[in-house]
């Protein structure tokens, strides 16, 4: 039932020159359930000679025409949806229901994405001399190298196969290795929806491998990376030593700050699906709980009901609300956090260690009463784990939101509207969401400042990054 993935290169499934593959693992039993096919560099390089051979055709193809391509990929993904979940959940551990989900908001991106890739207007400057037309157009960047990790396998790649081919480039993704099949079948309803081969390419292997040898590759223009920051900065160095653009979206730490005036019920029922989604492994989950004391107590009481209720289980299994965690380096990072907060005298409320014998299991876990010098406290956890510390006034709540270098995602829940505005100024952040949870959705900006990257994985920002303007000035004669 879960499908071994090959190579998909200059429209072919095939295997890598080497024949090489590496295993797949659910997460949830630890058995082995696949294989996945590695690339060589030579594999690398006819992935690169396809693309060029292809890129002139797709750019002068024009936007309508993609459009036309991208939006009938987006009805063969929801078509799909039902049968690719499954194969989702099996290599990387979510709920079905969420595995569906992932599916369907990816035809949505592809569908917003065709869309806006008709929209790159360019512009008319008014001249000095009325004989001059001054002009700036769009072109694509050319062929992009991407990156894309496992925490969603679809829908991350989704995002850059879909502003890349919109904006008229080609794309080579290196796709998740501890999740490659979902990721494969996302790209199989692009070929079948007719992007031109060459166009789209998915490779797997030893991700330094693939991303030094893509990155250097002179035909390469551009480089789309979702991951953690220490590598985002290791492979941002590599593309600015060759002067290539970058799009990275990277670790986060977000704050959610509840002030005493909020609707508590409305925060809380919040916060605990998006802390727990995915088992806490997204990029944009909330971590630091800020609460104000007033309503410390309560706040931290109702979490702790909601937290209790997660059922923890085989995301196959009928009910279950939250899957293992991807792999076993996840369930390593989370003892090694819980033994350092142990030590920095942090009390676990709730959870802190491995939910049964088999798979990745991580229980949901509440830490209270961190201080700054744990490890906790300054790195992402990328897991279940909230922590609860308290306020008195705003403004120690923000200086607490910007102690850290990241700058993804922040949450705040208040009824006064001065409060919102103030917290929405002051949070140094890529994206701040009020008093319930919006982001993510195909139409607007995802993404980071400071440590947490730059550039956007959604909205009108995202494409931006897969063209270059060039300005045009005719004298008539
Ligand atoms: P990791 O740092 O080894 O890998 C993170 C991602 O980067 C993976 O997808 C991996 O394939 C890729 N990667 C690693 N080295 C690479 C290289 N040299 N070239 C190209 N790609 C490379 O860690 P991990 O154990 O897989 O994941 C844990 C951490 O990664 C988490 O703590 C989290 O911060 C981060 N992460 C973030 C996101 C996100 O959505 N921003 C997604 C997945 C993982």
């Amino acid at each position: 039932m879960y499908p071994d993935t090959q190579l998909f290169l200059a429209g072919q499934l095939r295997p890598g020159g080497d024949k090489a593959t590496a295993p797949v693992y659910n997460p949830a039993t630890g058995e082995q359930i696949g294989r996945f096919a590695v690339a060589t560099t030579g594999d690398l390089d006819e992935a690169v000679a396809a693309a060029e051979r292809a890129f002139p055709a797709w750019r002068a193809m024009g936007p309508l025409k993609r459009s036309a391509i991208l939006r009938k990929a987006a009805d063969l993904v929801r078509e799909r949806a039902a049968a690719m979940a499954p194969v989702m959940t099996m290599e990387q551990g979510k709920p079905l229901a969420e595995s569906e989900r992932e599916v369907t908001n990816s035809g949505d991106v592809l569908e917003w994405f065709a869309e806006e890739g008709r929209r790159a207007y360019g512009r008319l400057i008014p001249a000095r001399d009325p004989n001059v037309m001054q002009l700036v157009t769009r072109e694509p960047i050319g062929i992009v190298a991407a990156f894309s990790p496992w925490n969603f396998p679809v829908s991350q790649a989704a995002r850059k196969i879909a502003a890349a081919l919109a904006a008229g480039c080609p794309i080579i993704l290196k796709g998740p290795e501890d999740t490659p099949a979902s990721c494969a079948l996302f790209v199989q309803c692009l070929a079948d929806a007719g992007v031109p081969a060459g166009i789209l390419s998915l490779v797997y292997g030893d991700p330094a491998t693939i991303s030094d040898h893509l990155i250097a590759h002179p035909s390469v223009r551009k480089v789309s990376f979702t991951g953690s920051t220490a590598v985002g900065k290791l492979l941002a160095a590599k593309a600015g030593a060759q002067m290539k653009r970058c799009t990275m979206e990277l670790g986060g730490h977000a704050p959610a700050i509840v002030c005493d005036d909020a609707d508590l019920e409305g925060a809380v029922k919040t916060l605990a699906m998006a802390k727990f989604r995915n088992a806490g492994q997204i990029c944009i989950a909330p971590t630091r709980f800020l609460v104000q004391d007033k309503v410390y107590d309560t706040v931290l009481g109702r979490f702790e009901q909601a937290a209790k209720a997660v059922k923890v289980g085989d995301g196959l299994a009928a009910g279950t609300t939250m899957g293992p965690l991807a792999h076993g380096r996840r369930i390593e990072a989370m003892e090694g956090f819980l033994a350092d907060a142990a030590q920095k005298g942090g009390e676990i409320r709730l959870g802190g260690k491995r939910h049964g014998n088999t798979g990745h299991f991580f229980e949901p876990t509440i830490i209270e009463g961190l201080g700054s010098d744990a490890r906790l406290m300054n790195e992402e956890p990328f897991g279940p784990i909230a922590l609860f510390s308290r306020f008195s006034e705003i403004e120690e709540a923000v200086a607490e939101a910007n102690r850290l270098s990241y700058g993804l995602a922040a949450y705040a829940f208040t009824r006064s509207s001065a409060k919102a505005h103030k917290l929405s100024q002051s949070i140094e952040s890529g994206m701040v969401s009020i008093n319930h949870h919006g982001m993510s959705l195909p139409e607007v900006p995802h993404g980071g400042i400071k440590d947490s990257g730059y550039g956007s994985e959604g909205g009108a920002e995202a494409l931006e990054g897969y063209m270059t303007f060039k300005y045009v000035t005719q004298m008539m004669v």
